[in-house]
C-alpha cells in the first residue's frame, strides 16, 4: 500500500483540474480566421491610368483630386466642398452616400464592386 503515492496523484490532478479550469475560464475567445477578400481581376494600381481612381472612388475623367483641369470646371459650376477641397457632388465625406453613385457606375461597367481606398480622412 503506498499511501504517499495516491496522496500525490491526487493532488497532482487536483493541481490539473484547477489549472485547467484556470485556463479554460480566462481564455478569451479568438476571433475565427479572417475572410479574404475577393481578388478583383484587374489589379488595382494608382497610375491614374485607368478609367477609375482608386484613389478616390470616382471615375479619373471626373477626379477633380487628381486633375486640376476638372476641380476648375466644379469650381465655375459652384460644385465644391471649401472644406474638403473637392466637388460637392464628390464629397464623400460631406455624404458618404454620394459614392454609392460612383460605386453603381463602376459596377455597371466592370460587374465587380470598386475597390475600397484607404481611409486616409
Ligand atoms: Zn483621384
Ligand atoms: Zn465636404
Amino acid at each position: 500500500m503506498n499511501t504517499v503515492f495516491w496522496m500525490r496523484g491526487a493532488s497532482i490532478s487536483l493541481l490539473a483540474l484547477a489549472g485547467f479550469l484556470a485556463t479554460g475560464c480566462g481564455k478569451t475567445a479568438t476571433t475565427g480566421p479572417q475572410e479574404a477578400p475577393p481578388v478583383t481581376p484587374s489589379a488595382v494600381t494608382d497610375d491614374h491610368s485607368q478609367w477609375w481612381c482608386a484613389e478616390h472612388s470616382v471615375p479619373e475623367e471626373i477626379c477633380a483630386q487628381c486633375n486640376a483641369k476638372v476641380a476648375a470646371e466644379y469650381q465655375k459650376k459652384g460644385d465644391w466642398c471649401q472644406e474638403h477641397n473637392r466637388p460637392e457632388s464628390q464629397c464623400f465625406i460631406c455624404s458618404p452616400k454620394r459614392a454609392e453613385k460612383f460605386a453603381a457606375e463602376y459596377e455597371a461597367r466592370f460587374g465587380t464592386k470598386p475597390p475600397q481606398p484607404e481611409a486616409n480622412e
